[in-house]
């Protein structure tokens, strides 16, 4: 992957995309694999904001049948179908178990209701194209097993339990990025750290953007058929900039929701409650460790200015002790809390939790932008097909034929693995100075690109250092740096690799990985400094 700048003269594209987050990327997957030539431009880093905040979670969202969301419901179970299939080795099934009490919220009676609609709109659950990837449908089960299979169950009024499946995106930043590889196979270009600071208009109609390069301070103008702003929670600032002197009332609602990383407390199955308030509360397991959230609060700030709070993250412990059995937790138990901001499109409801997840595709022509068109709103699970939709409307636009989509129908970039558990077991044969863990891990966040950083390590052998519990290894800094677009240290341990992801890996980790970014990034001592310094900072509450 080589950055637009570096690898591109081109100045004029079919179409500029604004925002390198899940929906940015799909859109330049779907319109590069239609033969659209395409420039995606992404102030950070790629995935960096809500893309990197989820649940970790490919799923239909049983709780919005609440809502009687059934199209959005289907549609998401029809898509967590075709992630298991492109994406085999980053998306897996997780069990969900739901206790049911003797109070009417979680009475068995009204969700057993759920799981029979759920069940019967993924009717095409069993047809995956790896069968080990095949969901069962829900199942009841007794108050005992329940208790059996989940100790941090409450057992006050406990009448049973449901168990039903989902999956887990278990690296969210490296599957947005596969996604962009993809798309950069079929010619997208892309630039991480570019910001589109303006736009450039014909005769009033949007006909390019100015971009900021922030690694090298120059500005660049872009021209394109179309521009659309996929820029998620900044989507109504990015149309104000566009619409210059003019008005534009565009508004959407963000919404904050945050995670937090405990050691582990429930076993292999994600656990989910009703707070009293209404709002779903998980206990997932991620990593050998648990993984809890998320909440849902209006946030009403400057997006750039977002950062998890202390005090989120108090209320989420509270919501935590009140409905869980486990052993009370305090911030001590918390190894690392990530938040984002959900961009929500502003239908009136009154709290951010009961706005629907759907997502809208607004020509901004009705605004007086022509050229211009914004995505707003949606879910990561639900991405490829909003990308699909929005080509209706662009090739509408540019008067360019529709074709059919193939990207549901090929496997990602790297992921072109039919039976994941034989490959596992097969590149354990072939390297055989690998532990398991490294090798699994591997095969998870690089698919079939494994063998180049596994072979990388044995030509260098002191980058076979293993950094984490799960195992991951010191080639995959060099590799995310060489290979992906990896600028900062930052990038390295959030993103590319999961080395930071777990909670702050201890100063020694840290220092081993910033002198190989250093010596192949060349940063002076300042520049180490600074890296260190921001690394430590993400850690920090606000
Ligand atoms: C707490 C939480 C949990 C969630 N859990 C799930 C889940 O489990 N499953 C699920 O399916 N969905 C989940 N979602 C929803 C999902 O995360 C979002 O729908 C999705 O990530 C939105 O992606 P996006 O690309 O639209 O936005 P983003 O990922 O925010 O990307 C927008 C990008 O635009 C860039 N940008 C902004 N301005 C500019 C500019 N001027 N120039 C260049 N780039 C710019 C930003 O830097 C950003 O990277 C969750 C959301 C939250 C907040």
């Amino acid at each position: 992957m080589k950055r637009l700048f570096d690898n591109c003269q081109n100045k004029h594209f079919d179409l500029i995309i604004i925002g390198g987050g899940i929906t940015g990327v799909s859109l330049a997957y779907e319109a590069a694999s239609s033969g659209f030539s395409v420039a995606l431009f992404e102030k950070d880093d790629f995935g960096h904001a809500t893309s990197a905040a989820t649940s970790k979670l490919i799923h239909g969202g049983l709780r919005y049948l609440k809502n009687f969301e059934f199209g959005l419901v289907r549609e998401s179970l029809g898509e967590r179908r075709i992630w298991e299939n492109i994406a085999p080795n980053m998306v897996y099934p997780l069990p969900f178990l739901v206790p049911t009490y003797k109070n009417l919220k979680s009475n068995k009676l009204i969700l057993e209701m759920g799981m029979f609609f759920y069940d019967l709109l993924s009717f095409d659950k069993g047809n995956t194209w790896d069968r080990n990837k095949r969901l069962p449908s829900h199942k009841t089960l007794s108050r005992s097993t329940t208790l059996s299979l989940e100790q941090c169950i409450k057992s006050r009024g406990l009448t049973g339990s449901s168990i039903y499946y989902d999956c887990q995106n278990i690296n969210p930043e490296r599957l947005t990025l596969t996604v962009l590889r993809s798309a950069m196979k079929y010619g997208a270009q892309a630039a991480d750290y570019a910001k589109v600071t303006s736009f450039i208009k014909e005769n009033g109609s949007v006909s390019g953007v100015e971009v900021l390069d922030m690694i090298s301070g120059q500005k660049h103008c872009f021209s394109s058929q179309l521009t659309v702003n996929c820029a998620g929670p900044w989507a109504d600032l990015i149309l104000k900039k566009a619409a210059g002197n003019h008005q534009n009332n565009h508004h959407i609602r963000r919404s904050e929701g945050i995670h937090i990383i405990t050691k582990k407390i429930c076993n292999t199955n994600a656990v989910t409650v009703m707070t009293a308030s209404g709002r779903h509360l998980l206990l997932m397991p991620w990593r050998n460790h648990s993984l809890i959230g998320t909440t849902d609060k209006e946030y009403l700030g400057d997006p750039d200015q977002y950062k998890v709070s202390k005090e989120s993250i108090l209320e989420l412990l509270q919501d935590v002790n009140e409905n869980f059995a486990c052993n009370p937790l305090s911030l001590n138990d918390v190894r690392h809390a990530y938040g984002g901001l959900r961009p929500l499109i502003d239908d009136q409801t009154e709290g951010s939790y009961e706005t629907s997840r759907k997502y809208e595709i607004f020509d901004n022509n009705d605004e007086g932008l022509n050229n211009l068109i914004t995505i707003e709103g949606g879910k990561y699970t639900t991405s490829r097909k909003l990308a699909g939709n929005a080509m209706k409307m662009i090739c509408k636009k540019t008067g360019k034929p529709l074709k059919k989509s193939i990207t549901d129908s090929q496997y990602l970039d790297g992921c072109q693995i039919k039976n994941l558990e034989a490959y596992i077991r097969d590149i354990q044969l072939q390297y055989p100075d690998f532990s398991n863990q490294t090798i699994t891990s591997l095969v998870s966040n690089y698919g079939t690109y494994c063998h180049e950083l596994l072979d990388i390590a044995l030509r260098e052998p002191h980058l076979k250092q293993s950094l984490t519990e799960d195992g991951e290894i010191l080639a995959e800094v060099k590799w995310a740096i060489e290979h992906e677009m990896a600028d900062s240290l930052c990038d390295i341990l959030f993103r590319r690799t999961g080395i930071g992801t777990l909670g702050h890996p201890g100063q020694e980790t840290i220092q081993i990985v910033a002198n190989l970014a250093a010596f192949i990034l060349n940063w002076p001592e300042t520049r180490i400094n600074e890296e260190l310094a921001k690394v430590e900072e993400t850690y920090l509450t606000a």
